[in-house]
């Protein structure tokens, strides 16, 4: 049998933080703003594993507690990948979009696919991450925010 599973995200740009998506640190004027790391191609992905898994949502799993404050993103996807063990089911592959007007991401495809696939433990090749532009419409086209889709599949 298998599931399917859908993840969003939205973070704020802002000065003085990393910027850090699907677990690699890019080079930025401007991180995102958020209680952990704000690495949100993790968080997409991981609202897509726990949707397929029915599992609820990211926020239920890791409140905005001292526990989680500043915690890498990394750290969540692991214990993400535990509970839907947990729960029976095998990772199928991950496709994700990140959508941001700056900077430019091509560059970095590679290695966040290579983190990916290491933190969840499964072949690079089950994991796919692509990044566009809104055309500068929009609050990623003027830099506001950037946002990340992901849609995750398990085995069972
Ligand atoms: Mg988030």
């Amino acid at each position: 049998m298998t599931r399917f599973g859908i993840g969003y995200d939205v973070h704020k740009l802002a000065p003085n933080r990393k910027l850090i998506l699907g677990g690699v640190e890019i080079a930025h004027p401007l991180g995102l703003e958020a209680h952990s790391d704000g690495d949100v191609l993790i968080h997409a992905i991981i609202d897509a594993l726990l949707g397929a898994a029915t599992l609820g949502d990211i926020g239920q799993h890791f409140p905005m507690t001292d526990e989680f404050k500043n915690v890498s993103s990394c750290e969540l996807l692991k214990r993400t990948c535990e509970m839907v063990s947990a729960k029976g089911y095998a990772l199928g592959n991950v496709d994700s979009i990140i959508v941001a007007q700056k900077p430019k991401l091509a560059p970095h495809i590679g290695a966040m696919r290579q983190r990916l696939a290491q933190v969840m433990n499964i072949d690079i090749d089950a994991v796919s991450v692509k990044a566009k532009t809104e055309e500068g419409l929009g609050f990623t086209g003027t830099e506001q925010g950037i946002a990340s889709y992901a849609v995750a599949s398990l085995e069972k």
